[in-house]
């Protein structure tokens, strides 16, 4: 019985790993993946993309690569409250990092600062047009945040205003070095949901108990990123580091 349950685990395991030696081959890997995803749809690839410290390789992969190609980018969150030209808005850091680089101009950005609130009705109506999704890039926060879809988000939650945890209000304090607004927008459950493929990126070993209970865990809102577990084409490029609690 072992044998043949070992064997459905493997056929329902939908995901894919692919572990990464150091920062520069992390950066390598997740690029070939995401052109990978990418380079097969005809039309304007719908892509969307996360910010944070650990897709910094890949952005630097994606930057020193003169052969890319457009897509059209998706916001995954965003501080409330902030005017547009904040240089921490996640969309300006982004701009600088990746998009203006790469010379990605159709972008569907939130607006922040005037009505965050209206924003969202906006946000709906969007997806509810262009349901399509070809591809999200995101990663994981330590309590298993994906967005800011904060533990216990529903599964089918839209985009929503939603209320940073202390642990997460306090790591975005550190990375941007200044107070940040307690509410975020983020992209709801259901959208990451729509994407037809997604990848994962995590780093360090800080994400090791996290990632290992979102991939053989409880598929539980409890645990957000456990929602992959349920999603097709998932591939999880990660460190040795970040893989170190996966169960062998
Ligand atoms: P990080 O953030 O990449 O900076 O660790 C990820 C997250 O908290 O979603």
């Amino acid at each position: 019985l072992g044998y043949y349950l070992i064997i459905f685990y493997e056929i329902i395991m939908l995901y894919h790993i692919v572990q990464a030696s150091n920062d520069l081959d992390f950066g390598l890997k997740a690029k070939a993946a995401f052109y990978a995803a990418i380079c097969p749809i005809k039309d304007l690839p719908r892509v969307i993309l996360p910010t944070g410290n650990t897709p910094a390789p890949f952005y630097a992969a994606l930057r020193n690569d003169p052969t890319n190609k457009p897509f059209h980018y998706l916001q995954l969150d965003e501080y409330h409250g902030l005017s547009a030209d904040d240089p921490i808005l996640f969309s300006n850091w982004l701009a600088r990092d990746v998009l203006d680089p790469l010379n990605i101009t159709n972008r569907m950005i939130f607006n922040s600062a005037d009505d965050p609130a209206s924003e969202i009705p906006r946000i709906h109506q969007w997806y509810r047009e262009n349901s399509r999704v070809d591809l999200a890039v995101i990663s994981i926060g330590e309590n298993g945040h994906v967005g800011f879809n904060e533990p216990w988000t529903r599964f089918d939650s839209l985009a929503h205003i939603e209320e940073m945890t202390d642990q997460t209000w306090d790591t975005n304090c550190k990375y941007t070095g200044r107070e940040v607004p307690r509410k975020v927008i983020t992209l709801g459950m259901a959208e990451l949901k729509l994407a037809d493929q997604t990848i994962l990126l995590v780093r360090g070993e800080k994400k090791a108990k996290i990632l290992a209970d979102a991939l053989t865990g409880e598929i539980t809102p409890k645990v957000p990123a456990s929602y992959l577990q349920l999603q097709r084409n998932v591939i999880v490029i990660a460190d040795a580091a970040a893989l170190s609690r996966m169960p062998s």
